[in-house]
């Protein structure tokens, strides 16, 4: 039978397949290139290159030489494609649609047909065809429920189907005639994360410092590179490490089916310093601001302590409460940056409980809000509320479809892993596996970060919230002004995350919030939906924080020099 070709222009490329298992076993690669050839010769086409996938384990690289032919079909302005290999030229619909796309006529070199998808008049062999192609993807979905299915199962036995956190390492072994990959704490890195646990679980450190420190101690990803903190943040919500994990969504235990390298106690204290609710103190009593209040200078808690005053006036003893930083770094931080063993803010008496309170009340009663402009807040807020809760359901639920793809791609990078492992000729082929992973685990955690941060928002700024905070804040001065030390404890760990304090002539900038400042050396880092409600409010501008503070340093200079230049008159009148 004579086959009609697209057009005058005869050039052809030839499509060799690889096949793994089954139906297509009976064409190898030569017969399939024999095949081509043959049909190529008696239908005046002319193959100009012949594209032929390499013989590879890994189903997610096999399709290369495609993607290859592709493009050569594109810039070429190739109009024939000739294949043999039974009816399917991809696995993939997605892949058809792609070649569909260049205008190219298909040759079927085994069963003599060709036809072209984009002509009217080929419609019913087109329409064969891609009925095959849907077959196709039906069989690929099945296979793919089957995937999902014995993951489940191995799920419910405690048997984490993904890949193991850093701290971890697979030992492929052969179970019941299967290989498997079993999972054991890596010895170098496993170490380093319970050393990571540890150190975050004190306090002392913020998720910056954190990973300074672990880089500096020599912790790296499993292709040695240096660690971001997103990353460390992840790794110290990851469950996995005392015994747990997370799953589809749900959480599972492994039942004793890999060694835990932490407790879960440790585990639940890193998530109270996480979510900024650790009062890890390392001594003195129940002070008020006990756990509020943040160095800004090294970063550690500032703790309260109690000192005896006789005045001389009276003759009377006074106990007063001060606070000061804890030091709590290693004597080179300090050095480094102070060029002294401990933080400057650790030597005097800073600052007093009373002085901490006249700052908190000052900010408690700028929250006050008129009743003028209480409607005009009230309806911003409701409508940047809207918007935003439609634009954050949109992006969890792209981002929860991105997680499931993934999960779906590290298994079967995960089987590839344990196949590759048994054979010493694949190690490329594991080591770029084992690569995608690490890069996919990356991209999980940005996910997670991105994910939380949008739950959270949602849960803490709920429209009820808004307005019940804007009820609150009408009478928050006096209800703050009037509570029990006790109950202003409640009331400070309730809307403020923490309290940073500084030198008393310094001005605190916080990183990446430079229009929210305040002119003092105190500043408040608000829980929401304070902070919204600060934000909105009350906007202290860079320049109108730093004229504040340089007026108030003037005045403190002023009054400085008024006492000394008295003096110094006296002293230094010129001999009459
Ligand atoms: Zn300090």
């Amino acid at each position: 039978m004579e086959v009609k070709s697209s057009s005058s222009d005869n050039r052809a490329v030839a499509y060799i397949r690889v096949s793994t298992k089954g139906q297509d076993e009976k064409f190898s690669p030569e017969v399939q290139e024999d095949s081509c050839r043959q049909y190529a010769r008696n239908n005046h086409l002319k193959i100009i290159k012949e594209f032929r996938e390499a013989r590879s384990g890994w189903k997610l690289n096999a399709r290369v030489e495609f993607y290859k032919m592709l493009d050569f079909i594109k810039t070429q302005k190739i109009l024939n494609v000739i294949f043999a290999f039974g009816d399917r030229i991809s696995r993939n619909t997605e892949d058809y649609v792609l070649l569909k796309g260049t205008k190219v006529r298909f040759h079927n070199a085994i069963s003599g047909t060709s036809f072209d998808p984009n002509d009217p008049n080929d419609f019913e062999e087109t329409a064969a065809f891609e009925h095959d192609q849907v077959d196709a993807k039906k069989s690929s979905a099945k296979t793919r429920r089957k995937v999902i299915d014995s993951q489940s199962k191995k799920v419910e036995k405690g048997e984490y189907p993904a890949a193991a956190p850093l701290g971890y390492t697979y030992k492929p072994e052969m179970v019941g005639g299967k290989w498997k990959n079993i999972i054991s704490v890596d010895p170098e890195r496993g170490r380093f994360i319970k050393e990571l646990f540890k150190l975050y679980s004190t306090g002392e450190y913020t998720l910056r410092e954190i990973t300074e420190k672990m880089k500096s101690l020599g912790l790296r990803s499993k292709h040695d590179r240096v660690l971001m903190h997103e990353e460390i943040r992840r790794y110290l919500k990851t469950p996995f490490y005392y015994g747990r994990f997370r799953w589809g969504g749900k959480e599972y235990d492994n039942q004793g089916t890999y060694e835990p390298i932490i407790s879960k106690a440790l585990f639940d204290t890193v998530q109270e310093v996480l979510a900024g609710k650790s009062t890890v103190v390392k001594w003195g009593r129940d002070f008020k601001y006990k756990g509020l209040l943040q160095c800004h200078l090294c970063g550690c808690a500032m703790v309260g302590d109690e000192q005896n005053k006789t005045l001389k006036s009276t003759g009377k003893t006074k106990t007063y409460v001060y606070y000061h930083c804890t030091s709590g770094k290693k004597t080179e931080f300090y050095q480094a940056k102070f060029g002294q063993d401990r933080c400057p803010l650790y030597h005097r008496p800073y600052y007093t409980e009373k002085e901490v309170d006249e700052f908190l009340e000052r900010e408690i009663e700028s929250l006050y809000i008129d009743p003028e402009t209480y409607g005009w807040v009230r309806q911003q807020l409701e409508s940047d509320y809207q918007n935003l809760k439609e634009l954050n359901e949109a992006e969890i639920e792209s981002l929860k479809k991105e997680q499931s793809r993934i999960d779906g791609q590290e298994s079967s990078l995960i089987l590839l892993i344990a196949e590759a492992s048994r054979d010493s000729a694949k190690d490329k082929i594991r080591g770029l596996a084992e690569k995608k992973v690490e890069e996919l685990e990356s991209r999980k955690a940005e996910i997670e970060i991105r994910l939380e941060e949008l739950q959270r928002g949602e849960e803490a700024v709920s429209l009820e919230e808004i307005e019940d905070t804007l009820e609150l804040s009408k009478a928050l001065k006096d209800k703050y002004l009037a509570a029990s030390p006790e109950k202003r404890r409640k009331l400070n760990n309730l809307m403020f995350r923490n309290v940073l304090v500084t030198e008393k002539n310094s001005l605190i900038i916080p990183e990446g919030e430079e229009n929210y400042i305040s002119a003092v050396p105190l500043y408040i880092v608000w829980n929401e939906p304070f902070k919204s409600l600060w934000e909105i409010g009350f906007i202290h501008g860079m320049d109108e924080a730093k004229a504040e503070a340089r007026e108030r340093a003037e005045t403190e200079k002023s009054a400085k020099i008024k006492k000394w230049r008295g003096r110094r008159d006296l002293n230094s009148r010129p001999l009459a």
